[in-house]
């Protein structure tokens, strides 16, 4: 981003922590989290610890800073270094972005960029520049309330199974949006807490149903409500048609034998593929694999987008991201923005764009949204905010 740019945006940051970082709460067992921030412009500051969330609020207004995490696991020395920590206990967080559904939508919403060239346009990001034939083509994900609503089904359906397969009660759960692109879920409490990083790759692989082998059904008497991954194998046999893959048989007992006598190794091996892309929860495995990782903080900014990661255990059902993560829902402050290149946005119940090479005139927080994304750069704040605008052009004529 360029300095006017960049200011704007750490202009509404500060004032999103000025007015409202006293909603920012203290984490459960404070005195022994990770906390951390990362300065616009400047390098990650990590092994903070906390011993009241007042202190940590007071760094926030001061710095405003473009991220602000903490971790989700409990240490005996949390500001030591990684290996001195000593680590007593995490809870379990898994995430889930519209990246990762691959839904059609992606391809008219997502642009690459070809660093070769400078070229940039919409779709998926193609393995060489059809310009330049640069291979060093980035992808730059954004959302559309279609994806992002593929999230929150998503969401849903792993509620379900950690419900019915892991015991774990929606009591335990928290849920928020995370500013961008998807939920966060932190089950709190559990006996799944002391878990370390193998056992958590485990749970990721179920969920995931990665690893899954046609051997582990051979012995096993499958029925349509055994719980768990047996079931929904058992289901997709029921429900599969016949000449649909290698079943023959109208009969759910005959095609059982079918798909453990009958059926070759790759044949199997091609169902369960279906079984698995059908049942499949689309977690980031890593996320929920590492157990030291510092997680955006509820409450803070996202800098990718300038929303806010927030909590809807309470109202998921009715929360909408577009509508109840603005930070600063200020209609009358408005900024000219040269936007290069945007899909249309939907935001604040209205939807901008898309836009190609064209100046506009936008609401703040939908301007430093698309600065975030790095789609534009500032032209000018509107001179109902004359002290302002006077500094950034100062600014501008200084540079
Ligand atoms: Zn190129
Ligand atoms: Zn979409």
């Amino acid at each position: 981003l360029d300095e006017s740019s960049a200011q704007t945006v750490k202009r509404y940051f500060k004032e999103y922590y000025f007015r409202f970082g006293g909603r920012i709460r203290a984490p459960t067992n404070i005195e022994s989290r990770e906390f951390g921030y990362f300065p616009f412009g400047g390098a990650m500051v990590r092994h903070l610890s906390f011993k009241d969330i007042g202190s940590f609020r007071a760094i926030l207004v001061k710095e405003a800073p473009a991220g602000v995490y903490c971790s989700n696991s409990l240490y005996h020395e949390p500001n030591a270094e990684m290996h001195l920590k000593g680590w007593i206990r995490a809870e379990l967080i898994f995430d889930i972005d519209a990246d990762a559904l691959k839904l059609p939508c992606k391809k008219t919403h997502d642009i690459w960029l070809c660093k070769g060239c400078g070229k940039k346009e919409f779709g998926l990001r193609p393995e060489t520049c059809p310009s330049c034939k640069s291979n060093r083509v980035l992808e730059m994900s954004w959302t559309c309330p279609v994806c992002l609503n593929g999230t929150k089904k998503e969401t849903y359906r792993l509620l379900e199974i950690l419900q019915a397969d892991f015991g774990i009660p929606s009591s335990q759960t928290r849920i928020f949006f995370s500013g961008n692109a998807g939920y966060h879920l932190n089950i709190e409490n559990s006996a799944y807490e002391s878990l370390d990083t193998h056992g958590r790759a485990e749970l990721a692989d179920y969920l995931t149903g990665r690893g899954l082998l046609p051997s582990i059904f051979n012995s096993m008497q499958l029925s349509c409500d055994n719980p768990g991954w047996r079931g929904r194998v058992a289901r997709c046999i029921r429900d599969s048609r016949v000449g649909e893959g290698p079943f023959k048989s109208e009969e759910f007992d005959k095609r059982l034998r079918e798909f453990i006598n009958v059926f070759s190794k790759a044949q199997s091996e091609k169902f369960l593929e279906r079984v698995v892309s059908e049942n499949a929860i689309r977690i980031d495995p890593m996320v929920t694999t590492d157990v030291h990782r510092i997680f955006r903080m509820p409450e803070t900014l996202n800098n990718k987008t300038g929303l806010v990661k927030r909590e809807c255990t309470e109202n998921f059902d009715s929360f909408d991201p577009i509508l109840d993560s603005i930070a600063l829902k200020d209609e009358k402050e408005k900024v000219l923005l040269e936007v290069d290149l945007s899909p249309r946005i939907d935001l604040g119940g209205s939807s901008y764009g898309p836009f190609r090479s064209a100046r506009v005139e936008l609401p703040l927080y939908v301007a430093v949204y698309l600065l975030a994304k790095g789609a534009g750069k500032l032209i000018r704040l509107e001179p109902n905010n004359p002290k302002e605008a006077e500094a950034v052009a100062d600014k501008l004529k200084a540079r």
